[in-house]
């Protein structure tokens, strides 16, 4: 055995090995430990190898799944060795190959690669998120992108330059990326696979076996690099399957220019699919979708990722949204329709796979009558967008399949096929023959039961089943005798502590009826099932269409919902380079906030060709961030063809959508350092157009004021002058207020906040103008900063302000300000006890209120430095 395990463990190279061993897959050495640790099960031992123990681990088959989708997770790739062959059988060839069959060892093979892009089990696939696996290739200095979801079929084949891959892999959020050995740009994770397989001739060639043709072209002019990511996508796919390919659809092209274009920093900084801790709690999919289907919510993850640049198609997802906006009850009507209908993408997609169930036969069987009874019902609708249009004609189509999965199925088929029972009675005469001639065989054993009773005078007396022994009869070992009679008809089979087993030869002819039928009606089931199975392979390509369908479908439905329930209006896309956002909310902070019980302050936002670029301040926690980003997730939200929360939106199409936080702002994500900062900014300015959309929060804040100002400083004015882009900028620094002296197109503006009784109160609210002064210290306090460093922080902003005033405009960096030199001057401020002593002296009690007097005690206890313990 050691030699085979050694053998399949040399096979699976970097994967842990599942090593069928009867009810378990077991693992051995290296494997053992890594996954008895990543499983939380126990490590034991087995046997030695060279004069030592060796580790093992296992997980029973029945439930590997569970574990298998761990292992996923944790990163690691698993090879499945099945037996593939019986006992029997081993003991046959172990007979022809002279072997003593004693030693004959169950032939195993590995049958599959289990990785995280090539799942297809409901259980390891997350039902929301596609799960793409990626192939790259480089061609004359472009990168081609081949991607596919295994679960579904989908496959999409584009080309780009390879400084914008990061951008392209953000967008596509790959579960696995494989690449030539030689690769040496990123991914950090990748899976290097020979290079030979990354050709574009097999890869076209491989394409055009899968789908039937003679050329691509129907399907686009895709690039050598496509199909050289295309060859490498496939080689890799019939790698992990053992040359069973799972479902390919027709390879869609996607063109460079086709979309609002996004890079990883702006996705990470707006959370649109997560959020900054990779949850997709608080993030804008998880504000936005109320899609009831699976493959709805992948649809709109899509769309979330890859915004669109064309007015015509946006217009075509608005107005289906429009449709079911304005019909709330035939939309609740759909939605609970489309609730019931099974995922058909990933049901097609495993069976296509060869890893169907007949339940997945019955998914699909269900999920296409429901799809023609919709086409049915809403071919009726008057007044019908374009894309619903589009969408009817997908639905229908399937009456033969569905007629023959109907009359072929049970109504709810088991997962399990091996036992059979799925297939429907009616459907085959010759499997009814079958089942009725065991059911009779049933019968009659049911009935010599009683027979043998009254036969024998044993009221006890009973016929049992097992695994071993199939069929006997049974009494305790009181009443055996009877039956141990040379002449009774029985024979002795098994004596137990309290029971003795019989045969007889009436029984054995009625369970060899039981066990041949029973063997004939598994092979027929099995045989249609194989029948079922190729019937959907036909018709894979409009199964899939339908699908695509009924999802998009969910989508419309769903945004209407959002609409509906949070007061969001259809945007109005033009094609010049405004931005006039009325009433406009976050929608995730709203969220947020309602949770609470609290209300979110609606903001307005107009840019134009004389205004582009609004420089934003105001207190800290003023709700700066929050306003930069709604306006950016407004544009991304109506650009994928969504309604958006705000009472009216009129959005100049916007081609680069570009997203920067301040490294200081950006600490929780560990990506603290202001080289960081500089280069994502350094990327606005090289890729940001006319057209496109900035938001910049606090940028040049990762490094001291100095530098970061004038950073700060030159690249507003860069933006305003050069790119001459949309763009809200918001920063701490008021100087900045003194660009709008020269830049023409630059206002200020500011969020509110008004001092109340000593407190900062925050308006949220956005006004004209600059930020009258820093409410910096008012934050501290309200942040329980002691009244003591407050205070004597309020004296040090005195005298830095004076030395501003005296040196005119700009501050100097902190290091070489006059003002410490003064400040180092002056005497150390009084401890805090005698700064109490000295308020209590000042104060003038005859002219406090009661409760004053109390609020005075508080702050002074406040102010006393905390004793330790
Ligand atoms: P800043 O960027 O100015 O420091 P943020 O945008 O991070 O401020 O906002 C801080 C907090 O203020 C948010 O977490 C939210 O709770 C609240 N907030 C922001 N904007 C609004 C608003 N328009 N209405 C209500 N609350 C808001």
């Amino acid at each position: 055995m050691m030699a085979q395990y050694l053998a399949l463990r040399e096979e699976a190279g970097d994967a842990l090995l599942f090593y069928r061993m009867g009810d378990f897959f077991e693992l051995f050495f290296e494997d053992a430990r890594t996954a008895a640790q990543i499983l939380d099960i126990a490590l034991t031992t087995r046997g030695e190898h060279m004069g030592e123990p060796i580790p093992m681990c296992g997980v029973p088959v029945h439930s590997a799944e569970s574990y298998l989708a761990r292992l996923i997770k944790a990163g690691c790739r698993v090879a499945i060795a099945e037996q593939v062959e019986t006992p029997d059988e081993a003991k046959a060839r172990a007979k022809r190959e002279g072997t003593p069959s004693s030693k004959a060892l169950v032939g195993r093979a590995i049958v599959r690669l289990v990785t995280a892009g090539t799942l297809t089990e409901e259980a390891l696939l997350e039902p929301r998120r596609a799960n793409m696996l990626v192939a790259l290739a480089e061609l004359r200095g472009s990168i081609g992108i081949a991607a596919v979801d295994v679960s579904t079929g989908a496959m999409v084949l584009e080309e780009c330059d390879p400084e914008m891959l990061g951008a392209a892999l953000a967008r596509i959020s790959p579960s696995e990326v494989v690449v030539p050995e030689d690769w040496a740009q990123g991914p950090d994770a990748a899976i290097f696979r020979p290079r030979s397989t990354f050709a574009s001739d097999t890869g076209s060639e491989r394409l055009r076996t899968i789908h039937g043709v003679a050329t691509l072209d129907a399907f686009g002019s895709f690039t050598r690099a496509m199909l050289a990511a295309a060859g490498g996508l496939i080689a890799y796919l019939d790698h992990v399957g053992r040359g069973n390919l799972p479902l390919l659809l027709p390879p869609v092209l996607r063109e460079t220019q086709s979309g609002m274009a996004m890079d990883e920093a702006t996705r990470a900084s707006l959370e649109i699919l997560q959020n900054s801790t990779g949850a997709r709690a608080g993030s804008l999919i998880a504000a936005v979708d109320r899609c009831v289907t699976g493959a709805g919510s992948r649809i709109l993850a899509e769309d979330l990722s890859a915004p669109l640049l064309d007015s015509d198609r946006i217009e075509e997802r608005l107005a289906l949204v429009q449709f079911w906006r304005d019909r709330p009850i035939e939309r609740a009507q759909l939605r609970d329709a489309l609730r019931a209908i099974p995922d058909l993408g990933r049901a097609l997609g495993r069976v296509v796979a060869g890893r169907g169930s007949p339940r997945d036969l019955g998914q699909l069987r269900d999920g296409l009558s429901e799809a023609m009874r919709l086409h049915h019902w809403l071919t009726g609708a008057p007044d019908r967008p374009a894309m619903l249009d589009a969408i009817l004609s997908r639905l229908t189509g399937h009456g033969a399949l569905t007629d023959l999965l109907s009359r072929a199925l049970v109504p709810t088929p088991p997962t399990e096929r091996s036992n059979g029972g799925f297939i429907a009675d009616g459907y085959d005469a010759a499997l009814d023959e079958l089942r009725a001639t065991s059911g009779d065989a049933r019968r009659a054993i049911a009935a010599m039961e009683a027979r043998y009773r009254d036969e024998t005078g044993i009221a006890t007396l009973k016929i049992r089943h097992n695994g071993v022994l199939g069929y006997f009869i049974e009494v305790s070992a009181r009443h055996a005798d009877r039956l141990m009679a040379p002449d009774s008809g029985f024979t002795h089979r098994q004596t137990m502590k309290d029971a003795i087993r019989f045969n007889s030869l009436k029984l054995h002819e009625e369970a060899a009826r039981i066990a041949e039928a029973g063997g004939h009606a598994l092979a027929a089931e099995e045989a249609h099932f194989e029948e079922l199975v190729a019937e959907v392979v036909a018709a894979r390509e409009a199964i899939a269409a339908t699908a695509a369908a009924l999802a998009r479908l969910d989508v419309g439905a769903a945004n209407a919902e959002r609409a509906t329930e949070g007061d969001w209006c259809r945007p109005e896309i033009t094609e010049d380079t405004g931005l006039a956002i009325k009433g406009g909310r976050h929608p995730v902070v709203e969220a947020a906030l309602a949770k609470a019980g609290e209300r979110f302050v609606a903001n307005n936002c107009t840019l134009g060709e004389d205004d582009r670029l609004w420089l934003i301040g105001g207190p800290n926690m003023g709700g700066k961030s929050t306003f930069l980003r709604q306006n950016a997730l407004i544009v991304l939200l109506a650009q994928a063809g969504c309604f958006v929360p705000a009472e009216s939106a009129r959005i100049g199409l916007v081609d680069r959508l570009f997203s920067r936080v301040g490294a200081a702002d950006n600490l929780a994500r560990g990506r603290s350092t202001f080289m960081v900062e500089m280069v994502e900014t350094a990327a606005i300015l090289a890729q940001a157009t006319g057209r496109s959309f900035v938001i910049l929060d606090e940028v040049g804040r990762g490094t001291s004021t100095y530098d970061g100002l004038a950073l700060a400083w030159a690249v507003a004015e860069a933006v305003h002058t050069q790119i001459r882009c949309r763009c809200l900028f918001a920063t701490h620094y008021h100087e900045l207020a003194r660009l709008a002296e020269t830049c023409e197109a630059l206002s200020l503006h500011h969020v509110r906040a008004r001092e109340w009784q000593g407190d900062l109160v925050l308006l949220h609210e956005l006004a004209e103008g600059p930020a009258d002064r820093s409410y910096g210290l008012a934050v501290a306090r309200l942040a329980g900063v002691p009244a003591s460093v407050v205070n004597r922080a309020k004296s040090v902003l005195e005298k830095l302000e004076a030395t501003r005033e005296a040196t005119g405009g700009i501050a100097a960096g902190l290091g070489d300000l006059p003002l410490f030199a003064a400040m180092r001057a002056e005497p150390a401020p009084a401890s805090a006890e005698q700064q109490l002593a000295d308020a209590l002296q000042d104060a003038d009690l005859d002219a406090l209120t009661p409760r004053e007097a109390l609020d005075l005690l508080y702050e002074w206890k406040r102010a006393l430095p905390r004793r330790n313990g």
